[in-house]
C-alpha cells in the first residue's frame, strides 16, 4: 500500500476537493479590507439556498460545538424550561449546553439508533405544563446515523407551544433538504468539516428575523459569541467583529462553486444514491445495519457487526486499505461502525469502502463473499444514471 494513501470516511472531518486546497492557499487577505467585504457578502448571502434561510448566514470562528453554544447563550436565560429531544451523543452535548447556561432542561430522551416520531415530541409538549422557550433538536444525529423528521418535529413544536425550534444540522447540510420557513426552524446550524467539505473550524448560524428578536434581547453573559456582535458587523459594516476565519471563507466560495456547479438537488440525490449503494451492499455481506432504512441519513451510516468482528474490520480497513471509518460513542463504543459518505464523496468511493469490506468479511466469515456487496452496489447505481 502507498504510505500516504487515506481514504477518510469518517462521519467529520471529510475529505477535502483539490478546488477548495488551492482555494485556501491564495494570498491571505487583510479582514478590513473590500476584497474580504466582499468575500463575505458573497459566501453568507450564497449558503442561503444551502440552509434554507430567507437571510444571509452568518459566520464565526469555531467548531460546530461553538455554533450549538451560539445557538444556547444568545436564546437561553437562567431558569428558562427548554425542550431537548436526545436521540444520541449530539443532541446529549445540545442538553448540556442548555444546562451549562442555566436552563431547566427537558430531555426528551429517545432509544439510540431510533428517530423521535413526531407523535412523541407531541406527548412530551403536551405533558409539560411550563413555558417553553425553545425545542433544540439535531437533524442528523452522527453518533447513530439517524435523519430526525425535522419537518414534522417543527410543525408538533409550533402547534403546541411557542418556542422557538433550533437545529442541530452540523452533519448533514449541504446534503440534504431544509426549508427554514416551511420547516418553522428558527435557527439552524452547521460546522465546515462534515458535508460541505472543508477543514474543521468554521461555524455557520443562520437565524431567522424572530430569533433575531430573542438574541437582541437575551440577557444571558456572552462575548465572542454575542450573536448581535455578528449581525451588526455584518449589516453595518459587511465584516466580522473579531478576526475571521478567512482561509476557511475563501474555501467556502469555492464549495459553493462545486455545490452550485452540479446543483443542489444533485448534490442531495446523490448522498440518496450513495446511501443506497452502501446500504444495499452491506445486506451482501452479513453486516446488520444499525439504522431502519426510513429514518437511514444520507451521510453517514451505522453497522453492528458482530461485537467480534467490530475490531478487526475497523482496524482491517485502516491498515490494509488505507481506508478510515469511526467507531460508537459512548455507550455504543464498541458496539457499532459508523462510516461517513458526505460532501465530497462519489459512487466509486462506495464501491472502494465495500470491496474492503468484502475482502475482510470474506476472511473472518470464512466463506468468499468477493464482489457480493459491489455488486449489488453498482446494481442501485446503474438504475440511478
Ligand atoms: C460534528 C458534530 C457537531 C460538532 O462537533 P465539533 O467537533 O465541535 O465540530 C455537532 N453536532 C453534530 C450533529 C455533529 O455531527
Amino acid at each position: 500500500m502507498l504510505f500516504n494513501q487515506q481514504f477518510l470516511f469518517t462521519p467529520g472531518p471529510t475529505p477535502i476537493p483539490e478546488r477548495v486546497k488551492l482555494a485556501m492557499n491564495e494570498p491571505m487577505i487583510a479582514h478590513r479590507s473590500k476584497a474580504f467585504s466582499h468575500l463575505l457578502e458573497d459566501v453568507s448571502k450564497r449558503l442561503m439556498p444551502i440552509f434554507g434561510a430567507k437571510d444571509p448566514v452568518l459566520l464565526v470562528a469555531g467548531t460546530g460545538t461553538s455554533a450549538l453554544e451560539a445557538a444556547a447563550c444568545n436564546i437561553v436565560e437562567d431558569g428558562d424550561h427548554v425542550v431537548v429531544i436526545v436521540t444520541g451523543a449530539f443532541g446529549d452535548r445540545f442538553a448540556n449546553i442548555c444546562q451549562a447556561f442555566g436552563a431547566s432542561v427537558h430531555r426528551l430522551n429517545i432509544e439510540w439508533g431510533k428517530a423521535c416520531e413526531p407523535d412523541q415530541l407531541e406527548n412530551y409538549l403536551k405533558s409539560l405544563d411550563v413555558p417553553i422557550k425553545a425545542v433544540f433538536a439535531t437533524y442528523c444525529e452522527t453518533s447513530t446515523g439517524v435523519l430526525n423528521p425535522i419537518k414534522d418535529l417543527g410543525t408538533i413544536t409550533k402547534l403546541h407551544t411557542d418556542a422557538l425550534f433550533i437545529v442541530d444540522g452540523v452533519s448533514c447540510i449541504g446534503a440534504v433538504p431544509v426549508d427554514m420557513e416551511d420547516w418553522q426552524i428558527d435557527i439552524l446550524v452547521s460546522g465546515s468539516q462534515k458535508a460541505l467539505m472543508l477543514p474543521p473550524g468554521l461555524a455557520f448560524i443562520a437565524l431567522n428575523q424572530r430569533a433575531r428578536e430573542v438574541v437582541k434581547n437575551c440577557r444571558t453573559k456572552r462575548f465572542y459569541f454575542d450573536l448581535n456582535r455578528y449581525l451588526t458587523s455584518y449589516y453595518e459594516e459587511t465584516s466580522t467583529p473579531f478576526t475571521p476565519a478567512v482561509s476557511l471563507i475563501a474555501g467556502m466560495r469555492e464549495v459553493c462553486n462545486l455545490v452550485e456547479q452540479e446543483g443542489l438537488e444533485n448534490v442531495i440525490s446523490r448522498h440518496q444514491l450513495l446511501k443506497s449503494m452502501l446500504r444495499s451492499g452491506l445486506q451482501e455481506l452479513d453486516i446488520p445495519l444499525f439504522v431502519a432504512d426510513d429514518i437511514a441519513s444520507p451521510t453517514v451510516t451505522s453497522i453492528k457487526p458482530n461485537e467480534n468482528s467490530i475490531a478487526p474490520i475497523k482496524q482491517g480497513l485502516q491498515e490494509r486499505f488505507g481506508i478510515v471509518i469511526a467507531g460508537g460513542q459512548k455507550h455504543l463504543k464498541g458496539k457499532i461502525l459508523r462510516i461517513g459518505h458526505m460532501g465530497y464523496c462519489t459512487p466509486f468511493d462506495i464501491l472502494r469502502v465495500l470491496t474492503g469490506l468484502e475482502m475482510i468479511q470474506s476472511s473472518l466469515l470464512g466463506r468468499n463473499i468477493l464482489g457480493k456487496a459491489t455488486a449489488k452496489a453498482e446494481e442501485v447505481w446503474s438504475k440511478n444514471v
